[in-house]
């Protein structure tokens, strides 16, 4: 089973355990059917992980490699049922 790293809490996790975001138009999105494309970022399926991401945008343009900005963490929520 493939590891990732979550780019909120820093661990590794199964790439199952994890949600995949690309960056779509300078902006995070989730990728739920795993087949956008560009350099993905993962994520766990987790509020406090979210948020840290909120707050940390960096995180999230380093594992792109181009500047992103930050998900709006009620979107992100909302969208994983959270
Ligand atoms: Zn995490």
């Amino acid at each position: 089973m493939p590891v990732r790293t979550c780019v909120g809490c820093n661990k590794k996790k199964e790439k199952s355990e994890l949600v995949r975001l690309v960056c779509a138009g300078g902006s995070p999105v989730i990728d739920d059917s795993g087949c956008l494309s560009g350099r993905g970022a993962y994520i766990c399926r987790s509020v406090e992980c979210i948020m840290s991401v909120a707050a940390k945008k960096g995180r999230l343009s380093r594992a792109f490699k181009k500047e992103t900005e930050a998900p709006d963490p009620d979107l992100f929520r909302k969208r994983l049922g959270l």
